[in-house]
């Protein structure tokens, strides 16, 4: 005998983000509402492509990161994995490399946020960890885009050079704003010749 009935019954399922009742974690006008898709944004320099799934501005999908990002949301991680598989990427993609947070900042976080978010397209193409932060910044957030650019410089290392030579470079990250993050991963891949790098981002 299931007691799934009884239970929808004292606690009927709601939507992670409205709080409608819904069976899928995420309701329908929820979904409509994040309305994923691949679409080119800007370039971050004369070579670098930013593509964003969404808005940060958009209020669900702010809170549909930060769920993720600081209260470690596992159920809404597989549901935005899972929504990014379905998308269609017309990006010249051959290696993925997740933007990597410094160790003290994963140790305050419940996982891995970045990888969690884009779990099936790592499971689709070929990645790799070759670049470490080897230098914890301070929160950008509320910082300029100069002051960024100089708190960051240095920030990473790269461990593997080889693997990047003649790459299609994507990176992967939650949420772009400056691109301050994203130019100083490139100005420390570019000297190991990748054919291109792009950015796949949830937000910007
Ligand atoms: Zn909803």
């Amino acid at each position: 005998m299931s007691f799934a009935p009884l239970f929808n019954w004292l606690l009927p399922p709601k939507c992670e983000l409205c709080e409608r009742h819904s069976t899928p974690i995420i309701c329908t006008h929820c979904e409509q509402e994040l309305n994923f898709s691949v679409s080119f944004r800007k370039h971050l320099d004369t070579k670098i492509q930013l593509f964003a799934l969404g808005d940060y501005q958009n209020p669900l999908l702010k809170k549909l990161i930060q769920e993720i990002k600081f209260n470690g949301n596992q159920r809404l991680a597989h549901w935005v994995s899972h929504a990014i598989k379905g998308l269609t990427f017309n990006i010249d993609i051959s290696l993925l490399i997740p933007v990597p947070s410094h160790i003290n900042r994963l140790q305050q976080r419940p996982f891995n946020h970045v990888h969690a978010i884009f779990r099936h397209l790592l499971l689709s193409y070929p990645s790799t960890s070759c670049i470490v932060r080897t230098r914890d910044t301070p929160h950008l957030f509320d910082q300029s885009k100069p002051d960024r650019i100089r708190l960051l410089k240095g920030a990473f290392k790269v461990r593997e050079p080889a693997s990047i030579q003649n790459q299609s470079i994507v990176l992967l990250d939650d949420i772009v704003s400056t691109g301050a993050t994203i130019l100083e991963l490139s100005r420390c891949l570019l000297p190991y010749r990748p054919r291109s790098i792009s950015v796949i981002s949830l937000s910007h």
